[in-house]
């Protein structure tokens, strides 16, 4: 079950070392390798288009939680879909000749090889960044130091994790001088809706970036008005420390007021999958991921939408991004009436 998935981004590298128009716009690296107890995994990062440091960037991030497998999949399928297409779409191609899709497709293979949420060394990755909570975070989820054996445990004070180096590394290269940047990490949880959160984790203040986060909703919900994702901040279920995003903005923001990051963590609601299938809850993987081909297949297509939209609002970040002054005091008010 969780091989295939490993030798289908084996594949995606070789598409493009062996198609001379994809090695003119995508290319491969391997940021860091993971030892497991008899095996080593590496760390894929694929870049493709512009290679303007300047340019617009949209880097998406799977696998963050192993077990839940449906979020490096849905990466995985994304980065394919966006290969194939760049083998002969004229518009495609021409969008990426101004923007860059970075991927990690899947950043923590051990804990997808072995089915568990943490990594190999029993850390939670979404809870070992340097950010410490300002308030009240909930027992254990919030997350912890008491022991590698309980979920959501922090690791060793001020020590990161491989994986938690290899994102904040590969982050920083590749966006380094770009004036605008929308991540999107998939994960999936437990919940009917698909929800969408942007920062903070850490606090229930407002990231700096809300204004812009708004407009770009608003320019969503006009051309999408059905659309399935819940947007808010992920805040508003509750605190957590150490998260990844909340570190990643943080730094961005430092000597770079103006440049724009919208770091978005899009949670897939397992109910969806379980409701129609309810004895796959009793499977550890199947609480977590779409079984049956058919509903992972539905996933893929379900939020193709959206990513294909944030490719166009990079491309076209103008619209949204660089507001006038009083535009973008609207946009705040707008916000913290919406989700304050
Ligand atoms: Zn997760």
């Amino acid at each position: 079950m969780a091989r295939p998935l490993l030798q289908e981004i084996d594949k995606l590298i070789l598409s493009i070392q062996d198609s001379p128009d994809l090695k003119k716009v995508a290319r491969t690296s391997v940021a860091a390798q993971i030892d497991d107890k008899t095996e080593t995994y590496p760390i894929n990062v694929f870049s493709i288009g512009s290679e303007d440091p300047k340019s617009p960037v949209l880097f998406i991030c799977g696998g963050v939680h192993g077990l839940e497998r449906i979020g490096a999949q849905l990466a995985w399928s994304l980065l394919k879909s966006t290969l194939d297409r760049l083998t002969w779409d004229k518009a495609l191609q021409h969008l990426f000749s101004n923007i860059r899709l970075v991927a990690l497709p899947l950043l923590n293979p051990v804990g997808y090889m072995n089915s568990t949420r943490s990594n190999g060394n029993g850390v939670d990755l979404m809870r070992n960044s340097p950010v410490r909570a300002t308030e009240g975070t909930p027992f254990l989820v919030g997350g912890h130091r008491i022991s590698n054996r309980l979920p959501w445990y922090q690791g060793s004070p001020g020590k990161l994790e491989p994986e938690a180096e290899a994102l904040i590394s590969t982050f920083h290269e590749t966006t380094r001088e770009a004036s605008c940047v929308v991540a999107v990490d998939f994960h999936s949880g437990f919940g009917m809706k698909d929800r969408l959160w942007f920062p903070f984790s850490y606090t229930s203040t407002p990231f700096d970036d809300l204004p812009e986060m708004h407009a770009l909703t608003e320019l969503f919900e006009d051309i999408h008005p059905y659309h399935i994702y819940q947007i808010e901040p992920q805040s508003q279920g509750y605190l957590l420390g150490g998260d990844l995003w909340d570190h990643l903005f943080l730094e961005f923001k430092k000597g770079r007021k103006n440049a724009t990051f919208l770091p978005l963590t899009l949670e897939m609601g397992s109910w969806t999958w379980v409701r129609k299938n309810p004895l796959q809850i009793f499977s550890k993987e199947g609480a977590f991921n779409p079984i049956r081909e058919h509903r992972l297949k539905r996933t893929y297509r379900r939020h193709h939408l959206l990513f294909d939209f944030l490719l166009k609002a990079l491309h076209s970040h103008e619209a949204w991004t660089g507001l006038d002054r009083n535009i973008r005091a609207q946009h705040e008010k707008w916000a913290l009436q919406r989700w304050y």
